[in-house]
């Protein structure tokens, strides 16, 4: 066997440590931020550099730097290993015990240096603490679960057992050959157990490089591995959107921030904005003339610029037919290739305002109806619906057979404006009417938008409004056509939408004229049962039961009001006597005369009635007795004297009158007229065609 010299041997096993340590660092500074532990792994090779260094060149430095301190570098640099391993291999370890036994190794190696110098107790103690400590990494290398890690590992591991095994080999050579107590001279079997530490060393730092680099690459492959996923993810999140953006129902767009140039838009904008495809990519949402009020474009760009977002903003939007469009807007900023870039989403609620709008008009015609004439409806009708198709002329026309119309309404605008004719009439009769009578005519929706090429028509009457298009709607009920309503002159071409809408709130208004037509109906027969419910059919006069009614107001008129109060009863004499003689029309005819008489003779405040028969009572409110009495007396000679009655008759007609006045103690009407029959019927008694007034002593 070759006789190796130790210190040589530990030379060479310094300088391999030093490109070990050179090796580690390099490999820490590159990892460091990728995986734990390298620093601790590092410093157990430099430790060792240091430590084999002060080791091999005992007796040429002190023995505190060569043993006391080589050695402890030594165990505390394995130690390190251990940690940096656990710490690389994401395995917690407890390291307190191993500290511990650092400490006590120092303290019995110091005295095995100075108490009681013994290189093979040294030699026993300094193995035993490094097959402690790689044992328990041993362990802890084959205890690893992680199927990953453990492939990291598996060199590392081998390495690690060969290390116990030479660690305990010395340990027996220790104990069982004598070393005596000169490092340098220990035999010829130390300088190769250093050898073998030596190619276990660098087998170690090759290995650990190795699992370093190993970790590296499986790290890297996962990295690949994530990043494809990330970027199918994308992939499909893009398809995702491009086929939501494509496929939406509400129209989308992408645009960019600074000139609101348009970068793409859906078919649903396409559609909604009427331009073709290649008038709208490339141009703006402002050249296109979306914007109703293109200031609110500003203000809804500064809003996004300093929030990003901007949720539900209703605004009014143009399409290419000049159609005014309800329109909810959402946006949100996003970046494309840098720059700042705007995807919109609009809503079309165009339809859901109309019926809103329509709901409402129908609440304010009804309450409209309610206060004004059929005209003034219609009127009003008519300036809503120029208002809805944003029309500037517009007429409605009730018809009542092939030839005649019965009411004939325009809007206010129409009248005021446009219209220069005078009369009332400003349409001919249905039967010489021009173009818009066609809808009549063919019993349906007529549009013309571009009149002045039409041949049937008749040029229109002086000062009638020049008409550029039109749109006439029939309005049916039953199958039978009622009305026509027509609009005109709208800016652009009335469409098929416009018919849609004009048909169904002319049905609509055309429901609530009818209702007020038969409201004013009804109202006007309430008005005659009324009148018929309160007025002496023959004499026209109010009949006993609309006297009594007014009588009993005016009784409690002149209790509240301390108002003198007097009536007159009178019964024409000896009736019976003319319908004998005279026959019953001449009868009629006396008290149609009586009553003329009567109503002729009072005042406007008084009232006359007939009770029955040929009765009639006279109401004379504030009137005294005296002045009642004269009227009464002036009432009989009117009676007395007619000519009509004389001629006509040839007979003497006269009546008897009683007259009465209120007096506090009288309950109603009732006791008011008895005592007016009473008067009269002492005037029947004494000698008829007379005046006699009411008294205690008569009752
Ligand atoms: P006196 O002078 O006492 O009042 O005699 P008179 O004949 O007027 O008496 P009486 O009151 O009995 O007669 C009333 C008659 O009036 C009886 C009835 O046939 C008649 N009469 C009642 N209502 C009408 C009516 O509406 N038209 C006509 N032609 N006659 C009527
Ligand atoms: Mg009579
Ligand atoms: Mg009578």
């Amino acid at each position: 066997m070759l006789n190796l010299d130790i210190r040589t041997v530990l030379l060479s096993y310094t300088l391999c440590n030093l490109i070990c340590a050179v090796v580690t660092l390099s490999l820490w500074r590159q990892n460091r931020s990728r995986f734990g532990g390298l620093g601790l792994c590092m410093t157990n090779f430099i430790l060792n550099f240091v430590g084999i260094l002060l080791l091999s060149l005992r007796g040429i430095i002190s023995d505190f730097l060569s043993i006391l301190v080589g050695n402890t570098l030594l165990a505390a640099g394995t130690l390190f290993l251990f940690m940096g391993l656990s710490v690389f291999l994401q395995r917690k370890f407890n390291q307190i015990h191993n500290f511990i036994l650092l400490g006590i190794y120092i303290g019995l190696q110091t005295w095995y240096v100075y108490g009681n110098p013994d290189l093979q107790i040294r030699t026993i103690l300094f193995s035993t603490l490094i097959v402690i400590y790689i044992g328990q990494m041993v362990w802890m290398l084959f205890t690893i679960e992680d199927p990953f890690i453990r492939v990291f590992v598996r060199e590392l591991r081998i390495i690690s057992i060969f290390y116990v095994l030479l660690g305990i080999a010395r340990i027996i050579y220790a104990i069982f050959v004598p070393m005596g107590n000169d490092f340098l001279k220990t035999g010829i079997f130390e300088p190769y157990i250093f050898l073998g530490f030596q190619v276990i060393y660098i087998s170690t730092t090759f290995y650990f490089f190795l699992m370093v680099n190993k970790r590296l690459v499986h790290k890297l492959e996962m990295d690949i591995q994530d990043f494809k996923t990330l970027e199918s993810a994308l992939k499909v999140s893009q398809e995702k959107f491009l086929k939501a953006f494509v496929n939406s129902p509400d129209p989308m767009l992408i645009t960019k921030m600074e000139d609101g140039f348009i970068l793409d838009a859906n078919e649903a904008f396409v559609r909604l904005v009427g331009h073709n495809r290649n008038e709208v990519l490339g141009s703006t949402t402002v050249k296109l003339g979306i914007w109703a009020d293109p200031g609110e474009r500003i203000n809804v760009m500064k809003h996004i610029d300093s929030f990003g977002r901007l949720r539900e903003y209703e605004f009014v939007g143009i399409n290419k037919n000049g159609q005014k469009l309800n329109l909810v807007y959402s946006g949100e900023t996003i970046n494309i290739n840098n720059e700042k870039c705007l995807i919109s989403i609009l809503q079309d609620v165009t339809s859901q305002k109309n019926n809103e709008r329509l709901l409402n008009l129908r609440l304010e015609l009804w309450e409209y109806s309610a206060s004004h004439s059929i005209i003034d409806l219609m009127t009003r009708a008519l300036d809503m619906i120029e208002e809805l198709t944003s029309s500037k002329i517009s007429f409605f026309h009730v018809i009542v057979d092939e030839k005649n119309m019965e009411h004939q309404a325009w809007s206010t605008r129409t009248k005021n404006i446009f219209c220069k004719m005078q009369n009332e009439s400003m349409h001919r009769n249905l039967d010489e009417a021009g173009v818009w009578a066609d809808s009549v005519r063919q019993e349906k929706s007529i549009v013309h938008n571009d009149f002045k090429s039409l041949k049937s028509k008749k040029g229109y009457p002086e000062g009638h409004t020049e008409i550029i298009r039109e749109m006439t709607v029939p309005i049916f009920y039953k199958n039978k056509i009622e009305a026509v309503i027509g609009v005109g002159n709208k800016e652009t071409e009335y469409t098929k939408k416009d018919v849609e809408l004009i048909e169904n709130v002319s049905n609509m208004v055309w429901t609530i004229i009818r209702q007020k037509q038969a409201d004013d109906r009804i109202l006007q027969l309430n008005e005659k049962l009324e009148s018929l419910a309160m007025t002496d059919e023959l004499t026209k006069i109010a009949n006993r039961r609309a006297f009594f009614i007014k009588g009993a107001e005016e009784i409690i008129r002149a209790r509240r009001y301390h108002l003198p109060l007097s009536v007159i009863m009178l019964d024409i004499d000896r009736f019976k006597l003319i319908n004998d003689t005279l026959g019953h029309d001449s009868g009629d005819y006396t008290l149609q005369v009586v009553a003329a008489i009567l109503l002729e003779g009072v005042r406007e405040v008084d009232s006359v009635g007939r009770l029955g028969g040929e009765e009639f009572g006279v109401l004379l409110p504030n009137t005294k007795i005296e002045d009642a009495m004269k009227l009464a007396e002036r009432l009989r000679i009117s009676i007395a004297e007619n000519d009509d009655l004389k001629t006509k008759l040839k007979m003497n007609i006269t009546a008897s009158f009683g007259v009465a006045e209120y007096q506090l103690q009288i309950k109603n009407l009732d006791e008011l007229l008895k005592n007016a029959d009473t008067a009269m019927y002492k005037a029947k008694n004494t000698g008829r065609n007379r005046v006699e007034f009411f008294t205690i002593e008569l009752s």
